[in-house]
């Protein structure tokens, strides 16, 4: 098919609830992508963050083939290899005591709060479902993610929004103690805001927090959905901060382009939800599963140094080029941000690196990049030069 002729009945037959970019994409290997015209592009995306092993990974691949070769589906009435051994290797490198997996970043931050408010309820009884989140967070698209994030212009049209959310903000723990109060359960946070525009929280305020959590008897519940599972140079973000979360969710990148998810719990929060209380038909399913035990193998240690190491690069390599449109980039491993200066807009920058080449995301005023992990020097340098020469 033609680009037109996918864009045609694209616009004849899909809500247009995404602006789209004027390309098709047909297929992919590693970081480097081909539209339907046989047009090469760097990916400096994974799509938003999920192909975290590049496009058509042969590994990852023969995981999935193999998977689906045997059993593509049961429901969870029944055990299967894959499940119970993604859950494995999450929990052994990580410390945390067990998971359940869905199929999402908001269905797993959804099952993060559910388990939240269940643990204070369970403890304390009703009038404890109080969770605070910060300021230009995001927590996902359903109505109580949304609710969830902390930002007003996600507020909006879908109303009436679940209740039960507090908003403080990032790095002020004066702001997280003004909300505070005796019908809160939990603090909920990204420790680096992804969607909001690659901000680190700064580590003090993360441990603060954790103590302050532990002082109320709040679980501390980690949204990692976008930093997981090697994004930030370590396998979860939490790892970085020196604080030890009673639930962590994750999503994006885990599979390595296949739709999963959940979270993890401590020891504390392990036996929550029991049986009948949280429930889901397709979370866990055995291709994704297989595919996320793929990824976790792949990510060791001298993995997540390379995702250090390939971060720094970029970054500086960015910075260099002092280009007059771009400022300063912050973000950890694999995950950048850059400053965005001058009068064109993020978006108009975004859409002139696609033209010529370069897949980039934005996230809140900013660029953002988010390659896949395993991209190699040569692309990430194909990216940079097509970067120089279309904004300088
Ligand atoms: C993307 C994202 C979500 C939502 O994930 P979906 O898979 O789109 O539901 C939630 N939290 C964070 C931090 C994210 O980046």
């Amino acid at each position: 098919m033609t680009f037109e002729e996918i864009k045609n009945l694209d616009e004849q037959y899909v809500m247009h609830s995404y602006g789209r970019f004027p390309v098709a994409i047909d297929h992919g290997r590693g970081a480097t992508l081909w539209d339907v015209n046989g047009r090469e592009y760097i990916d400096f995306t994974s799509g938003i963050g999920v192909t975290s092993l590049g496009h058509a990974d042969e590994g990852w691949l023969k995981a999935v083939a193999d998977q689906a070769g045997k059993l593509a589906h049961i429901s969870n009435l029944f055990y299967t290899a894959p499940y119970a051994l993604a859950a494995q290797a999450l929990c052994t490198r990580t410390g945390m005591a067990n998971v359940m997996f869905a199929n999402s970043g908001a269905e797993g931050n959804e099952a993060m709060i559910k388990l939240a408010r269940k643990w204070s309820f369970d403890k304390y009884g009703k009038g404890r479902g109080t969770v605070i989140t910060l300021h230009n967070s995001f927590h996902g698209r359903t109505i109580t993610t949304l609710a969830a994030t902390g930002q007003d212009k996600f507020h909006n049209y879908f109303f009436p929004f679940t209740e039960g959310f507090r908003y403080a903000d990032a790095n002020d723990l004066d702001s997280v103690e003004a909300v505070a109060g005796h019908d809160v359960c939990a603090v909920m946070m990204e420790l680096v805001q992804g969607e909001g525009g690659v901000l680190p929280l700064e580590q003090e305020f993360v441990q603060k927090v954790a103590d302050l959590c532990a002082k109320r008897d709040w679980l501390l519940l980690i949204d990692e959905v976008q930093t997981g599972v090697g994004r930030t140079g370590t396998l979860f973000a939490f790892q970085q901060y020196n604080i030890q979360p009673d639930v962590v969710s994750f999503a994006k990148g885990i599979a390595g382009g296949l739709p999963f998810g959940g979270v993890m719990a401590n020891e504390k929060c392990k036996a929550v939800f029991s049986p009948g209380t949280h429930g889901t038909t397709f979370g866990g399913n055995p291709i994704a599963a297989a595919a996320a035990c793929h990824v976790l193998e792949r990510l060791d240690d001298v993995f997540l140094a390379q995702v250090r190491e390939k971060g720094a690069y970029l970054r500086a390599q960015v910075e260099e080029m002092n280009l007059p449109c771009l400022g300063k980039t912050r973000g950890l491993g694999l995950m950048i941000g850059i400053e965005v200066k001058g009068d064109k807009s993020n978006q108009e920058l975004a859409a002139k690196l696609i033209e010529n080449g370069l897949l980039v995301l934005t996230a809140g005023p900013g660029l953002r990049f988010l390659p896949p992990l395993t991209i190699t020097q040569e692309e990430m340098d194909k990216g940079l030069a097509i970067l120089r020469e279309t904004l300088s």
